[in-house]
């Protein structure tokens, strides 16, 4: 196997730690405080961010939306422009630093950022960035991702590029108090696909990266196990590094990778604003259903090794059990309000963004997506 794996980001972890970033942000530098819709002003964070940069000059721009925009976001560029910023400071879930990210990376770039979505221009530089995260479940915080909507086209694409990792990220489990059952169920189930997306493929050599993401699925399937414990530190601190682990970059790297449920669901969100984790786990388990015979050695591994159950079919119901176990509905009639439309919709916006062969081998096409919605809608 051949891989390089760089993951530049220096995490922060554990209480107490938002103050270190005056390690990472140098003195002189125009700082832009970057939030959503509030959050962060009833948890205590936007105080301790406040007192933090006391001796910065910063900026605030808040309102990035779950799932955010070009629409909003482009409305940052003009201050990064405007007022000369050179260190973007995201404080928020996967939503806020995924803004961010096109941010730091649209700022510097003379066309529209949206080139960078349509893939029809790459970043060749960008603002610095940092990150404190209140929401783990993207892994975001230090990875070269991002996940950008555009309203006005219910278009929601992503784009890689190494210039916008963070270059550090704050993750402070103490700030997960104010989480609600919505955002923590959404936050498993994503670090769970997250890492099914990279294990759940056809067998590979590397018993260390199938090790590392069953310790991964393991320590997630126990948080899911343990739903009442939610409120607890612990449980806030295992879910922390877990969704941050997961999608770092480590363990897909010389391996298969699938993505697919990301790519359908992100359609899913695009048309009806459907939560992303909830958006993954809606077409996941129909997805290993259709594409069994490619899934059903790695689904038998993973039964083995971390569900105790010696069957493929009843790993693949389990699973679905876990996520409505967490208060997740996996049944896309509940989210579309009965459009009758929702597969064509989906296919064609798939067709549109050139993903007629999904899937690590790139086997899934349109007729296997109209199955798995199919077998969604129950
Ligand atoms: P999110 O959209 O960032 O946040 C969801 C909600 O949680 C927001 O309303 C937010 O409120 C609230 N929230 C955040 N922290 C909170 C806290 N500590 N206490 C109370 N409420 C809090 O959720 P997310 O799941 O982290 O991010 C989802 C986005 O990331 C999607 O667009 C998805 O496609 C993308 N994604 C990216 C990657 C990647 O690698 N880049 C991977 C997977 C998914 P406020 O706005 O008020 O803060
Ligand atoms: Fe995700």
């Amino acid at each position: 196997m051949t891989y390089t794996y760089h993951n530049p980001t220096i995490i922060e972890f554990g209480e107490g730690k938002i103050e270190s970033i005056t390690n990472y942000i140098p003195k002189d530098s125009k700082v832009l405080f970057v939030y959503g819709g509030g959050s962060i002003k009833k948890n205590g964070v936007y105080e301790q961010v406040v007192k933090v940069l006391k001796d910065y000059t910063f900026f605030e721009f808040s309102g990035v939306e779950p799932n955010p925009t070009v629409e909003t976001m482009n409305k940052a560029v003009e201050i990064v422009r405007e007022k000369n910023i050179d260190f973007i400071l995201a404080v928020g879930g996967g939503s806020v630093i995924d803004g961010c990210k096109y941010l730091a990376a649209a700022s510097l770039y003379e066309g529209d950022g949206w080139d960078f979505l349509d893939g029809t221009s790459q970043p060749k530089a960008a603002v610095t960035l940092g990150a404190i995260l209140t929401l783990p479940a993207t892994g975001s915080e230090s990875n070269s991702g991002t996940v950008v909507s555009k309203k006005a086209t219910n278009e929601k694409r992503y784009f890689f590029s190494p210039f916008i990792f963070p270059k550090f990220a704050v993750l402070d489990p103490s700030v997960m108090a104010t989480l609600d059952d919505r955002q923590l169920a959404n936050g498993v189930v994503d670090a769970f696909v997250h890492t099914c997306e990279q294990y759940i493929t056809y067998p590979n050599n590397s018993p260390i990266h199938d090790g590392y993401s069953e310790t991964i699925l393991k320590g997630l399937v126990k948080l899911m196990q343990t739903w009442d414990k939610r409120k607890e530190y612990s449980w806030h601190e295992d879910l922390m590094l877990l969704a941050n682990q997961a999608l770092n970059g480590f363990i897909g790297a010389g391996v298969p990778q699938d993505w697919a449920t990301h790519m359908i669901g992100h359609e899913l969100t695009a048309f009806y604003g459907i939560d992303h984790g909830r958006s993954l786990a809606i077409v996941q388990p129909q997805l290993f259903k259709v594409m069994f015979e490619d899934k059903k050695e790695k689904l038998l591994q993973m039964g083995k090794n971390i569900l105790n159950i010696d069957d493929a079919n009843k790993v693949i119901d389990k699973i679905e059990e876990l996520y409505n176990s967490v208060g997740i509905s996996t049944n896309l009639n509940d989210y579309i309000n009965g459009d009758k439309e929702v597969i064509s919709k989906i296919t064609t916006a798939l067709k549109n963004h050139n993903m007629t062969a999904l899937g690590e081998k790139g086997n899934l096409t349109l007729d296997k997506v109209e199955q798995i919605l199919t077998l969604a809608l129950k």
